[in-house]
């Protein structure tokens, strides 16, 4: 059928590296910067994203207008439903999954929790087993957070760290989606990759997220709100340009070992991996908006509030030694240029447009 030859010429790679490449949230920020990436390199790539409604449906489907100019087709569907990804898998030999779906943001899980338990657990599980029954087995990347070190105090944060005191519920179930990786790697042989990204920002991004709705509020002369810590300290974000993130996703594919089907310890065993991919710059929330207000050339109005429990951590700080080591990991953005480009695309992809943004 029309499906079927669409799927699988969209999942043709043409380079040298036959990597074929299925990337689930293809229509999210992270994942449509993804496969744009790894169609530019020739490989092969399919997307896979539900559309849900957590954020503006509309800038999913100018994500996906794109990818598509590019030659990539995104399957309108969820990760959850085995009977599509079995068809998916048995149309195309995907080599690597790079899993980037998942429900995000800390807040929304106060009165959504449902939805984190079915994307991130109960999804990620679906997927893997797919994965798991699939011939060839790929190998996983998948997006983790840096919301596993919950309240953790010592910074930076580095892989070896405690993760046992999740802030969230949206922080418990990653935590938990790294268990799970464990044991697909331990029993079923699967090479699975977790990276632990840092406030991810930039063009094309997510309207939930401060520097996102800052810049609206800006914008529109509406009060924003900053938030310090109980002790009158700063809020601080280690933010991360999406192109370096890109770039560290790509690597973890690149040296991903082959999945092998036999348990984790034997010889030539599957791999399993965690990295933080930051940017281990953090930059206060107030210094955020400062750069913010010189670009849009706007003054915002302020309100200061002591940060409420909803999920949120006073700071975030990466260690990335290992992602240097391993994947040659680089961040090379500084937050006023990264900015300078989102401020950018927004005021170009709003303006023109005249979209709602949120
Ligand atoms: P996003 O919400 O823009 O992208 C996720 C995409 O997955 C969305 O398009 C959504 O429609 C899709 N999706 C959700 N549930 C699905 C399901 N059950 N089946 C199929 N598709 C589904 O988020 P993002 O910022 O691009 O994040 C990508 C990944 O990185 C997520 O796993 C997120 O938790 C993680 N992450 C992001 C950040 C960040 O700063 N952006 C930080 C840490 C971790």
């Amino acid at each position: 059928p029309n499906w079927e030859r669409r799927v699988r010429a969209s999942a043709r790679p043409r380079s040298k590296t036959g990597f074929t490449v299925l990337v689930t949230g293809a229509a999210g920020f992270v994942g449509s910067h993804v496969s744009l990436a790894l169609k530019r390199r020739g490989d092969g790539v399919l997307g896979l994203d539900n559309f849900n409604h957590y954020y503006d449906v509309g800038l999913k489907k100018a994500r996906m207008g794109l990818l598509e100019r590019s030659g990539i087709y995104i399957v309108d569907g969820d990760i959850n439903d085995a009977v599509l990804l079995k068809k998916l898998f048995d149309a195309v030999p995907f080599t690597h999954v790079m899993h980037m779906a998942a429900q995000a943001g800390v807040r929304y899980a106060m009165q959504n929790p449902g939805s984190y338990v079915h994307s991130n657990i109960a999804g990620f599980v679906s997927l893997l087993e797919a994965c798991k029954m699939a011939n060839p087995q790929p190998s996983i990347v998948w997006a983790s957070s840096s919301s596993v070190y919950g309240l953790n105090s010592k910074v930076p944060f580095s892989e070896k760290d405690r993760t046992d005191q999740p802030a969230s519920l949206y922080a418990a179930t990653k935590k938990a989606g790294e268990e799970i990786a464990h044991t697909y790697n331990h029993i079923h042989g699967l090479s699975i990759t977790g990276l632990r990204f840092f406030t991810v920002y930039g063009p094309w991004g997510r309207p939930d997220m401060a520097y996102f709705f800052f810049t609206k509020d800006i914008l529109r002369g509406k009060e924003i709100k900053i938030f310090e810590t109980s002790d009158h300290g700063s809020v601080a974000r280690d933010f991360t340009y999406i192109d370096d993130v890109v770039k560290g996703c790509l690597a973890a594919l690149d040296t991903a070992k082959k999945s092998t089907g036999s348990g984790g310890k034997k010889k030539g065993a599957a791999q399993l991996r965690i990295y933080n991919l930051g940017n281990t710059k953090p930059v206060p929330v107030g210094r955020l908006v400062s750069i913010l207000e010189k670009l849009l050339k706007v003054k915002a109005k302020k309100k200061v509030l002591q940060m409420p429990r909803n999920g949120d951590v006073p700071f975030t700080h990466a260690n990335i030694t290992l992602a240097q080591k391993e994947l040659g990991y680089k961040p090379t953005t500084d937050l006023e240029i990264g900015l300078k480009k989102f401020v950018k695309w927004y005021v170009n992809y709003y303006g023109s447009k005249k979209k709602s943004a949120w």
